[in-house]
């Protein structure tokens, strides 16, 4: 009997749960190793703190998604791999044996001074929408007047403008910090800074927010901007366990991959999403491509499992980003290339109610 680890339910472990599901393999024994047992589809985030969908609609059941797979769902995050005796250990400190092991840990964003305790994280989810529903009363109750969101990626743009909906009537004002340009090198930029100024957002591009404290952010050169509540959105970062585990890594600390998405250390550990990078073809940390590794990931766990040779992902050069507005409003990126409309927010409605729903097993919300 082969054991199949896999670690987070990320994107690309939906597919690889769904494969298992649809097409048991024997001499396999399965588990899921997770800290939380559902998985969020970040691309209905934004909705949810719109007010388009409750959170239900966004998420997924792993328990029932592993049972049907036939495997065992062990409540639990990985806090390191042990490769040579092939074993992860958990938070609590129990060690899992693995034949074959894959990671889909998803990244984080970020942790600078003082965030933990004065700002939101946009990442995990499933923390961040709690954090989001106090904050939303707040914000009613007239006690944030001022909400500092920091990240000027997509992830970020569409959390500022899904808050501003979602507080439609409140008095509560909005301002983005970015590093760098917003949304550098997408196509869409020009329209998103539109969009951002149409809404009354003041956008202070090549601003480096160094802590968030009680009434406000520490920037760089010592100044101080007033806030009530900053939201944490900047881009991916990698889970320290990672290194110090001894697998290979790229230069910020993410899984080293090969096409076929095996670690480059060692072979019977795969790696998919954000916290793979895949060398020699790397993409940007985005869901479309953690969904795109999903089918080839189950392929080849299924492959290495049987003995047989191994496919390879062949990433796109670029990818498809629908940029929601809060309002049913949204820009498509695509290169140098970008389209608005509410038709584009319906497009991207439909394309993400499908992806859950080809994982719902139950009612939702269940
Ligand atoms: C607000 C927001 C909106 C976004 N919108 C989009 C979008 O529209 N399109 C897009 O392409 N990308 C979007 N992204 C980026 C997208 O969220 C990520 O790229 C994507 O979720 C990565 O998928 P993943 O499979 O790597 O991991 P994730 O989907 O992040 O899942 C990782 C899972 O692993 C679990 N986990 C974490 N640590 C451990 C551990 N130590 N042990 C065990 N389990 C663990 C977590 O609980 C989680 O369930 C958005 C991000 C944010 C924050």
């Amino acid at each position: 009997m082969k054991h199949l680890l896999l670690v987070g339910g990320g994107h690309s472990h939906l597919a690889v749960l769904k494969s298992f599901g649809d097409a048991p393999l024997e001499g396999v024994r399965l588990a899921l190793l997770s800290p939380s047992r559902h998985a969020f589809y970040s691309g209905m985030v934004p909705g949810v703190v719109a007010g388009h969908y409750g959170p239900g609609e966004c998420r997924i059941d792993l328990v029932a998604l592993a049972a049907r797979a036939g495997a065992r769902f062990l409540p639990d995050s990985a806090a390191g791999v042990d490769p040579a005796r092939r074993e992860v250990t958990t938070a609590r400190g129990e060690r899992l044996r693995y034949d074959v092991l894959s990671l889909d840990t998803g990244s984080s964003a970020g942790e600078p001074a003082g965030a933990a305790e004065h700002a939101l994280r946009a990442r995990p989810v499933e923390a961040f929408l709690a954090g989001w529903e106090r904050l939303r009363e707040a914000a009613r109750r007239g006690e944030v007047r001022r909400i500092a969101v920091i990240g000027g990626g997509a992830a970020g743009v569409e959390v500022l403008l899904a808050m501003q909906h979602g507080l439609a009537g409140s008095a509560a004002q909005f301002a983005l910090f970015s590093e760098l340009p917003v949304l550098a090198g997408h196509g869409a930029r020009r329209r998103i800074a539109r969009i951002l100024g149409e809404r009354g957002v003041p956008v202070h591009a090549g601003r480096k927010v160094l802590a968030a404290g009680e009434n406000g952010l520490e920037l760089g050169g010592g100044e101080r901007f007033e806030a009530q509540a900053a939201v944490w959105a900047t881009g991916a970062y990698a889970p320290t366990w990672i290194a110090q585990s001894g697998l290979a890594t790229d230069a910020r600390g993410f899984v080293a991959v090969s096409e076929t998405l095996q670690s480059r250390s060692f072979p019977e550990i795969f790696a998919a999403g954000d916290v793979a990078t895949v060398i020699g073809a790397p993409r940007p940390k985005s869901g479309v491509f953690a969904v795109r590794q999903g089918p080839v990931l189950a392929r080849n766990l299924r492959r290495v499992l049987a003995g047989e040779a191994l496919e390879r992902f062949r990433p796109p050069s670029r990818s498809l980003a629908l940029i929601s507005c809060g309002d049913p409003y949204a820009v498509a990126s695509w290169g140098r290339f970008s389209l608005e409309g509410a038709w584009v927010w319906r497009l991207k409605d439909s394309i993400d109610r499908r992806f859950v729903e080809r994982y719902r097993l139950g009612p939702a919300g269940a």
